[in-house]
């Protein structure tokens, strides 16, 4: 029982699923550290009747069927009926697509719309299908646009419905840009823009961002989603738990990794280092930060001192990065320096791709199978407004300790902060008031939004 418990997540997950077709759905538990974070009832329900609606309307269904039969010209009658539809296509890295598929899907929750995802060749075989008896890709034969701007967008409805506020003009397809250079963006949470989005039966989204602060705001949904994580701060690590299985062939990887090089050790530290300019931050800079924040939070003894533990204990700091000097530089360290302690220090790094290659679909398979391995590790340590980062600390449920930005030489004296929720950091997030249309700042009007501690023009949902 208590394994059936621990395996479908306190209810969170189904198992109607065909156990070979997605193996890490029925073992992750024996990898995985138990979550503390349960789902709540309603959020369970929640679940369930998607799952419903995902059956009834999914690909090939006569409903679907329908509503697609005109190709581009989507039927408009009857919208209230029909299936409506939400569509996740592509942008940025795992990470920003990750946050951006939960943000979608928790949207499409909320609205009653079912989600389907364009992946193109280079997301296959990354993640199992989440929804039972059904499937969550968008058919090859939707006549999906060359260019999306051909498409009508969510900015030109709402300008249009301003000026004659006729809602006989709203298309039966948009394109909805979720991105942080984009003006949409600060509007998508306004109640009036949403009613309109409501009656348009099929959205394509294309968005970077973790964009579910902007549904909390939207006073309609408030309700329900208050009801479906009263702990605001899990509302990724659900999701996300629900949505991502590592496929066979990431899982594979993943296991193979676990056995070799974390399961035998006491303690397994997970560090994440992401650079963007390469060229201007210093290698020795971002090793001393990292072995500083890691001495200072006494995850590893101080060199040359003896260490105060008593018995010989074992750790391995899991180093994920692009690049493979930082695990051969911290190899380097540790595994010759640890002769005055009594812990046997391990550094291992999975893999070290050198550069980022985000429309590859191996490199995407190796950059899931990193994420998830950091998430196996008892602490992590990541680098600043990196989503990569977020999700790894999210799906793990771990509050990390992230690492400050340095410019140039200097280290702070104080290297790392420990976050205090867990929620992704939504970069670029609306400061526009709906009713009044003048600038506002959410995070003074709703208590349970927050500055993001690691890039403060950002904002994160947290507990209260
Ligand atoms: P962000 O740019 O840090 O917010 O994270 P993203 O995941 O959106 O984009 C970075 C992309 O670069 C990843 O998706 C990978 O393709 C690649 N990448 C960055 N860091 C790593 C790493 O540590 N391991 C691997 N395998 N890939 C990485």
């Amino acid at each position: 029982m208590k394994d059936d418990e621990e395996k479908l997540h306190g209810g969170l997950l189904v198992s109607s699923f065909d156990e070979a077709s997605c193996i890490s759905r029925f073992q992750s538990y024996l990898y995985r550290k138990a979550s503390p974070y349960k789902p709540s009832k309603y959020l369970i329900s929640k679940l369930r009747n998607y799952e419903n609606l995902h059956q009834r309307c999914g690909p090939y269904t006569k409903s679907y069927n329908k509503t697609m039969k005109e190709g581009a010209n989507f039927s408009k009658n009857g919208v209230d009926s029909m299936c409506k539809y939400l569509i996740w296509t592509i942008a940025d890295g795992l990470g920003n697509r990750m946050i951006s598929m939960v943000s979608a899907f928790l949207y499409a929750i909320l609205t009653d719309r079912v989600l389907l995802v364009r992946f193109n060749d280079e997301m296959l075989n990354l993640f199992c299908e989440p929804f039972p008896n059904s499937s969550w890709m968008l058919p090859e034969n939707f006549p999906f646009p060359n260019d999306l701007n051909q498409l009508q967008t969510f900015e030109s409805i709402i300008a249009k419905n301003k000026e004659n506020n006729s809602q006989d003009l709203l298309p039966s397809i948009s394109f909805l840009p979720l991105m942080n250079y984009n003006s949409g963006n600060s509007r998508f949470h306004c109640d009036k823009n949403q009613d309109l989005l409501r009656k348009i039966p099929v959205l394509i989204l294309q968005s970077h961002e973790y964009f579910v602060p902007s549904l909390y705001i939207v006073s309609s949904f408030r309700q329900d989603f208050d009801k479906m994580f009263p702990d605001k701060d899990t509302t990724f690590h659900l999701l996300g738990r629900y949505l991502f299985h590592p496929s066979n062939i990431a899982w594979e990887r993943i296991k193979n990794v676990y056995k070799e090089h974390l399961a035998k050790v006491n303690e397994r530290i997970g560090l994440q280092i992401r650079i963007y300019n390469i060229r201007d931050t210093p290698e020795e800079t971002i090793i001393n930060e990292t072995i500083s924040c890691l001495e200072q939070n006494k995850l590893l003894p101080k060199f040359n001192m003896s260490s105060p533990l008593e018995k010989n204990t074992s750790k391995v700091i899991l180093v994920v990065s692009l690049y493979s000097k930082y695990g051969e530089g911290l190899k380097s360290i540790y595994e010759s320096n640890t002769s005055l302690s009594k812990e046997v220090i391990k550094v291992y790094q999975p893999s070290h791709e050198e550069n980022q290659n985000s429309g590859d679909n191996m490199h995407n398979i190796k950059a899931w199978v990193d994420i998830y391995l950091l998430g196996l590790c008892d602490t992590l340590v990541t680098s600043p407004g990196s989503t990569f980062g977020y999700v790894a600390h999210s799906l793990g449920g771990m509050k990390p300790l992230i690492l400050k930005s340095i410019d140039g030489k200097t280290i702070p004296d104080l290297p790392c902060q420990r976050l205090k929720d867990m929620e992704p950091c939504y970069y670029d997030p609306p400061n526009y008031n709906c009713a009044s249309d003048i600038p506002v700042d959410y995070t003074s009007i709703f208590h349970n939004i927050k500055r993001c501690i690691d890039l403060p023009q950002g904002m994160r949902i947290i507990n209260t």
